[in-house]
């Protein structure tokens, strides 16, 4: 008898000519995801994905897995030999475990069998598994409409016997859909934003924007940590940091004072665009969300928008600050994002900025800059970090 985990796929299943391609990558993902908890053996049996456990990493690894996109639940349960007899022993043991953390008065087993080979059907199966337990437990019963608990029986090459199942967060394996670069802060919206790209298969580098010395330090730190929490979904993270302090110096110098956010914005967006051109990444994602701030009002959005020719994400477009909220404590970025450090925006933050900019009056603010060459320095100065699982 060993202890697995079984894996349930999501829109993977549904990819006929191509499962395998997205199977593949998301086994090869699930072992990246649990290579630092003892490299455990991952592998298909008939269709399914199972990840080989022991006692002591099991829920370590359940933690892991779950996250691994293209999941929509992970169950712990055992695999035993193709007998009757070790079916039924680990059934009612499996049953067993679970009475003693939560009360039960019914159950239902259910089995599919992959192997049609097997000498009794599903029905018999789960006639003679429910019939041994009855018989060994009291007080329980068998609900075949709505049982408090099931005990699931799969005959593979193996038989999988387990009862719980724990959420993961379905979408497509990691590396199944083009690369995007976040352009990530240290608030609560950015790594919701490359979460959410990253859930629909999109492999996720990211760049953040500081104005060191004017920002501190931990203001970085924090951010690595935001990247390394996401790492535990997105995979290995490669995080450009980019010292900005001089173009906002720029920009304070030579334009008005209200047009400084929309102008910086426009800057991160074209460092970001030139980025994501040298490394072939195909789109830019941000945490905007339309109206939440004077520079995400419609106008805001589109002037910030015409500054780059290449697609830029939104994920967060329609959602309030108390929805986004939710998914960060979900993800676990909430406790991290609200840290107090100043994002280098704060350093030079007009008391009112346009909530209406026009395209033509910012271009002729920047007409007093030279663009190219400040975009250029801030790049070949930046530091690159990998941010590692
Ligand atoms: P967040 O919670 O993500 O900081 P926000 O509501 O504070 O978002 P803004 O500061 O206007 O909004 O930023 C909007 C988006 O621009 C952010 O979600 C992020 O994608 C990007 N951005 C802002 N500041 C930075 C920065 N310092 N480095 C990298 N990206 C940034
Ligand atoms: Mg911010």
């Amino acid at each position: 008898m060993d202890r697995v985990i079984s894996v349930s796929v999501g829109e993977v299943a549904l990819k006929k000519g191509n499962r395998n391609f997205f199977e593949k990558k998301l086994l090869n993902q699930i072992k990246v995801a649990t290579k630092d908890l003892g490299r455990p053996n991952v592998y298909r049996e008939r269709g399914k994905m199972y990840v080989k456990a022991n006692e002591d990493n099991l829920e370590a690894l359940i933690k892991r897995v779950r996250k691994v996109f293209g999941i929509v639940h992970v169950s712990p349960g055992y695999k035993v030999n193709k007998e009757m007899k070790s079916i039924e022993k680990v059934s009612l043991k499996e049953i067993e475990e679970i009475r003693k953390t939560k009360e039960i008065g019914t159950f239902k087993v259910q089995c599919k069998r992959a192997d049609k080979k097997f000498p009794l059907n599903s029905m018999e199966v789960a006639r003679r598994v429910g019939g041994y337990i009855l018989a060994n437990t009291e007080g329980l019963n068998v609900d075949v409409h709505n049982p408090d608990i099931y005990i699931y029986v799969d005959i593979r090459d193996s038989a999988y016997i387990f009862s719980k199942k724990i959420k993961g967060y379905g979408g497509l394996p990691l590396g199944t859909n083009g690369r995007g670069l976040l352009l990530l802060s240290g608030g609560i919206d950015s790594p919701v934003a490359g979460f959410m790209i990253g859930k629909r298969g999109v492999s996720i580098e990211a760049v953040h924007y500081h104005s060191y010395p004017f920002t501190s330090e931990r203001a970085e730190e924090k951010v690595k940590d935001l990247a390394k929490i996401l790492s535990r979904y997105c995979g290995q993270i490669k995080l450009y940091s980019v010292n900005i302090l001089n173009i906002q110096k720029e920009i304070n110098k030579n334009c008005p004072s209200e047009e400084m956010t929309i102008i910086s914005r426009r800057f991160m967006m074209r460092i970001a665009e030139k980025i994501a051109r040298n490394n072939e990444i195909d789109c830019l994602i941000t945490g905007e969300s339309l109206g939440q701030v004077a520079s995400q009002t419609m106008k805001g959005l589109n002037v910030t928008n015409s500054s780059v020719d290449i697609p830029v994400f939104r994920p967060l477009i329609g959602l309030d600050k108390t929805e986004i909220t939710e998914i960060a404590q979900d993800i676990e970025t909430f406790e991290t994002s609200i840290l107090p450090f100043e994002d280098c925006c704060t350093v030079f933050l007009p008391k009112h900025p346009v909530t209406r900019p026009k395209l033509d009056n910012i271009e002729k603010s920047e007409g007093s800059l030279d663009v190219d060459e400040l975009i250029d320095n801030a790049v070949e100065n930046m530091r690159i970090i990998d941010i590692n699982i």
